[in-house]
């Protein structure tokens, strides 16, 4: 069943007539639960704008836009993301920062440890707990970033180009870990990128978006077993 509907949901920024820029124009989509979506499209295409509504971030000019049948009217621990700059905390340890999504579920700090401990060895940064974010690579860092994600349990995991800054070769490996991760975890992903590799690679189903103005183009179903 859908877990994520979009019905024609659009998106201006600033005044109509004033400058404005559509970023989004009647985008209707479905997602299931445990699906892994990419989506695709060239740089201004409205892929950021569609994930930041999404996250709840920032509202659809029109629209609706549901999970499980509710509204989405604000971030919510049900949903996280993975942003391309990392966005740790620079003051916490590895270990602080992904404890960090268990502290506003109200987790105690016993378990929160123990379950960070977990989600750090899940991402292979297992020695690294007290590493401050400068101490650490990049590809390193989008380790601990997901591991953040991970953390409350949520139901949806969003990634905005994740592996963008990473080097080629880093980006494989993390591309194979979030792989293992979201299909070991059965999350539902919504992964942004303008790689059409890294989509099909990842995805169960490809959105490809057009460039303007901010439309579906067409919807491709990724025939072949992932990895
Ligand atoms: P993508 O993620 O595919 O690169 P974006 O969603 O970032 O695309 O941008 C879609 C369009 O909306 C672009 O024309 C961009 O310049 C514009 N845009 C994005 N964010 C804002 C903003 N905060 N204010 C004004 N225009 C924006
Ligand atoms: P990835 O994190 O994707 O495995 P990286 O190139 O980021 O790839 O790091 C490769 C390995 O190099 C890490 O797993 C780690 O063992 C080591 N490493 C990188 N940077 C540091 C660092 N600042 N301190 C200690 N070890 C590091």
């Amino acid at each position: 069943s859908a877990q994520i509907e979009i019905g024609n949901v659009g998106k201006v920024y600033g005044t109509a007539g004033d400058g404005a820029v559509i970023a989004l124009d009647g985008v209707s989509l479905t997602i299931a639960r445990g699906e892994f979506v990419s989506l695709l499209g060239p740089s201004g295409c409205g892929k950021s704008t569609l994930l930041n509504i999404l996250a709840g971030f920032q509202p659809a000019t029109t629209g609706r836009i549901l999970q499980d049948g509710h509204p989405i009217t604000g971030p919510d621990p049900s949903r996280t993301v993975v942003f391309q700059d990392y966005a740790l905390f620079g003051w916490m340890t590895v270990q602080k920062n992904v404890e960090f999504g268990l502290k506003a579920k109200g987790v105690g700090r016993a378990e929160r440890a123990e379950r960070a401990r977990a989600l750090i060895d899940t991402v292979r940064l297992t020695g690294f707990e007290d590493k401050y974010p400068h101490e650490i690579s990049g590809g390193m860092k989008q380790r601990a970033a997901i591991a953040r994600a991970l953390a409350p349990d949520p139901d949806i995991l969003l990634m905005d180009e994740p592996f963008g800054a990473l080097d080629a070769q880093t980006r494989v490996l993390l591309q194979e870990e979030i792989a293992r991760i979201s299909s070991e975890a059965g999350k539902t992903v919504v992964f942004v990128t303008h790689g059409i590799e890294e989509a099909v690679f990842l995805a169960d189903r490809v959105v490809v978006m057009s460039p303007r103005p901010g439309r579906i183009r067409e919807e491709v179903l990724v025939p072949l077993p992932r990895p």
